[in-house]
């Protein structure tokens, strides 16, 4: 039987309309959600996903800000409009869209955002959070597949989950988090000698890599949850995943496509997570 598709889209939406109504409360009680999008440069991939996580706020009632720079701000100075976000009370998340111009150093800009307002929750100290069990920001992609999963009904207790790709953003906090929720886990990467040999014990993969056909039908389990992360171009510049969608939805339980899985989950967390922060500094 084939898969069942699980819909991104759909979900995505669900969630942005609780967070519209978190945002109406949070706003009568004249707390507007603020959300700061600092860009740097004029990379044209970056210069579209700023423009939609402003439009993903200005439609769920959060306030958002787009502190635009030239390529050539120097580190200090970014550091610096960081620290006066870091400040600024109307202000409550801070995400730094990814990747900045070569001379200045990503991870110092990360560390500088206050823990409190790290809606990416891609810091040092965000991570920490995860990986110790407190309460914290979670990436946004990982936490948006976490709920895709939770829409399947499966409880994850026991159950046996791979993850294939360990980047910092995607890779290693999904695996914590199906972790946190008591799945066993493994993670498969580049120097993994056969991948095959793991997702086909596994009630879940999660394929974030940036490779088409990472995952083929002969690698999975039948029934399992197949969640695609990756995002790709086929021959004929289609957007596309990891997982090679047609021969895996035939064996999968339940699979995301791509587009309409976690691309949507991703922005609709990052509202999710800038709704938690106001509260958190509103209580
Ligand atoms: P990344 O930082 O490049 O990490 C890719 C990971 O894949 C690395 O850990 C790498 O292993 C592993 N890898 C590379 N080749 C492999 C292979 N042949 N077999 C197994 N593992 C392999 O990428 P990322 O930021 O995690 O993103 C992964 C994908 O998800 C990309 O396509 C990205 O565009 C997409 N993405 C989508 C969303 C969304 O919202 N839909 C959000 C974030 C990312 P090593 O560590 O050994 O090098």
């Amino acid at each position: 039987m084939p898969a069942q598709i699980i819909d991104g889209n759909a979900l995505a939406a669900k969630i942005r309309a609780e967070v519209a109504q978190r945002a109406a409360t949070l706003n009568a009680r004249g707390r507007q959600p603020g959300l700061a999008v600092v860009l740097v440069g004029d990379d044209p991939a970056s210069q579209v996903y700023v423009k939609h996580k402003i439009k993903d706020c200005e439609e769920a009632g959060l306030r958002s800000v787009l502190a635009k720079y030239d390529a050539t701000l120097s580190e200090a100075e970014l550091l610096a409009r960081i620290d006066a976000l870091n400040a600024d009370p109307t202000i409550h998340g801070i995400l730094v869209q990814m990747p900045l111009p070569k001379h200045i150093d990503p991870h110092k800009v990360i560390a500088r955002i206050a823990t409190s307002k790290d809606v990416d929750g891609y810091s040092v100290l965000s991570a920490g959070e995860l990986m110790t069990g407190l309460p914290g920001f979670r990436p946004c992609t990982p936490y948006g597949c976490m709920k895709l999963i939770e829409t399947t009904g499966v409880d994850l207790r026991g159950k046996r989950a791979v993850v294939i790709g360990r980047s910092n953003t995607v890779g290693k906090p999904m695996a914590l988090l199906l972790l946190q929720a008591n799945a066993t886990v493994t993670i498969c990467h580049s120097a993994t000698s056969d991948i095959g040999h793991h997702t086909r014990q596994a009630d879940v993969v999660v394929a974030a890599v940036g490779r088409r056909n990472v995952l083929t039908a002969d690698m999975v389990k039948e029934g399992a949850i197949v969640i695609d992360v990756g995002m790709n171009r086929n021959e004929q510049g289609k957007l596309c995943g990891d997982v090679d969608y047609t021969g895996v939805a035939q064996r999968a339980g339940h699979i995301t496509p791509v587009p309409g899985g976690v691309g949507p989950m991703t922005r609709a967390m990052l509202l999710v997570n800038t709704i938690e922060a106001t509260e958190r500094m509103s209580s």
